[in-house]
């Protein structure tokens, strides 16, 4: 059954055209992108699929002159750059032998046999360059319906790539409108106990897609019966926290970049206790700047209990920045609004001494300067950021003065 051209138009964008046209041999754009062009949803990646093996496709997109970048070339998976965006390009293919992520692959050109090692029905749909659907597995019902089924014996499935319990939940939070399948639910809750066997990148990759669903909740909850969460993330014992956010969230129409907001998620389920934070963090082996923000998160909120007072929360935007200052208002919650004005509308300033002026002041370059710059600076922010450069000058000398005086130089 073909698209609609108004589908057509989302996923048969004009690279994805030029991209089908070049591989030719029954190349097809599969996957998530299908999935969500039915879903009306937004669509960002596109990932194509193709009989033709890799080394192939490397010819064939060179002899096109489209850039190419061999990012899995041993499972099969090259990427095209065209106009600066990648797109995905695997050779169909068959799991033999599944142990964990590294299963084995057999490339093949049977599109029904790539189509059912996928994870689910919804995920296992392909469409060619004419517009035609190939659904093996009645997703596209599956999808309109709400409803993650996967693609053959739960339990089987599981066990051949025990993500793909995280990935049950994760497409739930999505997409999920009907109950749970019981049976899923059940080989779920069955090999729980196997997620720790999963690297840390590969949890923490799926675990924060999902909790940046508009409505992770219900999924977190059952998450919670099944006893899925307590076997990666003990520390999360209640829900309320993150429900009291997303509820600020929508009474203040804020939205965070698609960036931040998962990890504020994830700090709205954790104890607000700095080093527990660090430790999730380094569990999840999360990135230094996602570190740093869910450490930070931890802890703001609680400065921020006074922030009727402007200079309060200017010292915290200038010490964390707009991003930190913003995320932790909205985990704090009451009454955000004039906060959240106030951090909008405030332009942080930019402490206007260096070293080097310290230096001119006769100051020997060294730690010296550092403990001069330091004091300034504290009187500049004490000051609510007012003295100008002259005044911060001005002022140097005299700590300079003040503080040969009391070494009695
Ligand atoms: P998103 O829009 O969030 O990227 P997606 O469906 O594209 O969703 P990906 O994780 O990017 O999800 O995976 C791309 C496709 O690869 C999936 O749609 C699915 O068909 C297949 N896939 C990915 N991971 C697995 C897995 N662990 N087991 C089986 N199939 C998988
Ligand atoms: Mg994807």
């Amino acid at each position: 059954m073909p698209l609609t051209l108004e589908q057509q138009e989302k996923i048969l964008t004009p690279a994805v055209r030029r991209l089908l046209d070049v591989l030719d041999a029954d190349a097809r754009a599969v996957g998530g992108a299908v999935r969500d062009t039915f879903l009306r949803r937004a669509v960002f990646d596109i990932d194509i699929a193709s009989p033709l093996p890799p080394e192939r496709v490397m010819e064939v997109l060179a002899i096109a002159k489209i850039k190419t970048v061999p990012t899995g070339f041993a499972h099969g998976t090259v990427t095209a750059v065209l106009d600066g965006t990648g797109y995905e390009i695997t050779t169909l293919r068959r799991d033999v032998e599944t142990y964990g992520r590294h299963a084995k692959v057999q490339f093949t050109d049977d599109w029904q046999e790539d189509a059912s090692r996928r994870d689910f029905t919804m995920n296992a749909m392909s469409v060619d360059a004419q517009g035609a659907l190939y659904d093996y597995f009645g997703g596209e019902a599956d999808a309109k319906a709400g409803r993650v089924r996967f693609i053959g014996d739960p339990r089987q499935r599981i066990r051949e790539d025990v993500l793909r319990i995280l990935r049950y939940f994760r497409f739930y939070a999505f997409f999920g409108r009907s109950n749970p399948d019981a049976d899923a639910l059940g080989a779920c809750r069955d090999l729980a106990s196997l997620i720790p066997t999963l690297s840390a990148e590969r949890i923490s990759k799926e675990f924060l897609k999902l909790l940046s669903a508009d409505t992770p909740v219900p999924s977190l909850r059952l998450m919670m019966e099944t006893g899925v969460l307590i076997a990666f993330m003990p520390e999360i014992t209640s829900l309320d926290r993150l429900e009291a956010l997303l509820k600020t969230e929508k009474a203040n129409a804020v939205a965070l970049c698609a960036e931040r907001e998962p990890v504020l998620r994830l700090a709205s389920l954790l104890p607000p206790i700095e080093a527990d934070a660090r430790a999730v963090a380094s569990k999840l082996k999360l990135s230094n700047r996602d570190t740093e923000a869910l450490a930070t998160l931890a802890k703001l909120p609680e400065f921020l209990e006074d922030t009727d007072v402007p200079q309060t929360l200017h010292r915290l935007l200038y010490a964390y920045g707009a991003g930190n200052c913003r995320a932790a208002t909205l985990l704090k919650g009451g009454n955000v609004a004039p906060a959240l004005d106030e951090i909008s509308r405030w332009k942080i300033p930019v402490f206007p001494a260096k070293g080097e002026d310290i230096v001119k002041l006769g100051v020997p370059a060294g730690p010296q300067v550092g403990q001069v710059l330091r004091a300034l600076e504290k009187w500049w922010i004490d000051n609510d950021f007012q003295p100008n450069r002259q005044a911060c000058m001005e002022q140097a000398k005299q700590i300079i003065y003040n503080g040969e005086r009391s070494t009695g130089k």
